[in-house]
């Protein structure tokens, strides 16, 4: 491909990263100019399959290898602006699946470690977030409902997967004052989203919405 050609599909996935952000989150009542500004960077195309790279702006999750999503454009913003990150944070993401929003949150937070249950997923997200140059990003395999002890403290736990109940390792990786922000429900699909906030050893919980996951799988979560 000439460079006129590659330089001209650059600026047009950027006018369609800046459309997404514009039409789907800021006017949905988003307003934190730093997740919207790291929605505009991030290039959301390159963490999704060939197949559904013309729908990679689209407002919906898209599906990535292993019957998994990669999260919908407004719930990886809500999630992220859910959280309150000014820049500083230790955070742990727990399911990474196509690495996508790691790479958002490494724009939002000093250091980002992702878990992701499924091998496979975790290589293809590895491969991208460094070929991309997300070198903030730590990925990890494992079960992401026991947390990942050796990086803790957290300032953060974002879970972008479906609770059955709010995994106990969570309480004891959390910095006073941090969040977890997680969907929960006693369904295997549809859940309400919380934000939980530690303050003087206590943990108080804030109901964010109805949300739908994939269902967050292992020790303390559902049955695999
Ligand atoms: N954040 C992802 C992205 O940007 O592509 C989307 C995550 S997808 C909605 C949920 C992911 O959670 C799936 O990849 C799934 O395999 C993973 N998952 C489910 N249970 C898990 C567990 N116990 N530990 C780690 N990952 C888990």
């Amino acid at each position: 491909m000439h460079d006129s050609s590659v330089n001209q599909n650059s600026d047009l996935r950027q006018k369609a990263r800046e459309r997404m952000v514009e039409n789907q989150i800021r006017k949905r009542g988003i307003s934190d100019s730093r997740v919207l500004d790291a929605m505009r960077r991030v290039p959301r195309e390159e963490f999704v399959s060939h197949e559904s790279k013309d729908f990679a702006f689209d407002d919906c999750a898209l599906p990535i290898n292993c019957s998994q999503t990669i999260s919908q454009p407004y719930t990886v913003a809500y999630m992220c602006a859910a959280a309150q990150l000014s820049g500083n944070e230790n955070v742990l993401e727990v399911g990474c699946g196509s690495g996508y929003g790691a790479a958002v949150l490494s724009l939002l937070a000093r250091e980002v470690h992702t878990v992701e249950r499924i091998p496979e997923l975790v290589q293809q997200a590895k491969e991208r977030l460094q070929r991309l140059g997300y070198s903030n990003v730590h990925v990890y395999t494992s079960d992401g409902t026991l947390g990942v002890p050796e990086a803790a403290p957290f300032d953060v736990i974002i879970v972008t997967a479906g609770a059955e109940s709010l995994p106990d390792p969570y309480l004891t990786q959390l910095k006073e004052g941090g969040r977890i922000i997680i969907p929960i429900g006693t369904e295997f699909t549809g859940q309400t989203m919380y934000r939980f906030t530690l303050k003087n050893g206590k943990l108080s919980e804030e109901n964010l919405g109805a949300f739908s996951f994939v269902p967050l799988i292992g020790e303390f979560g559902w049955p695999g």
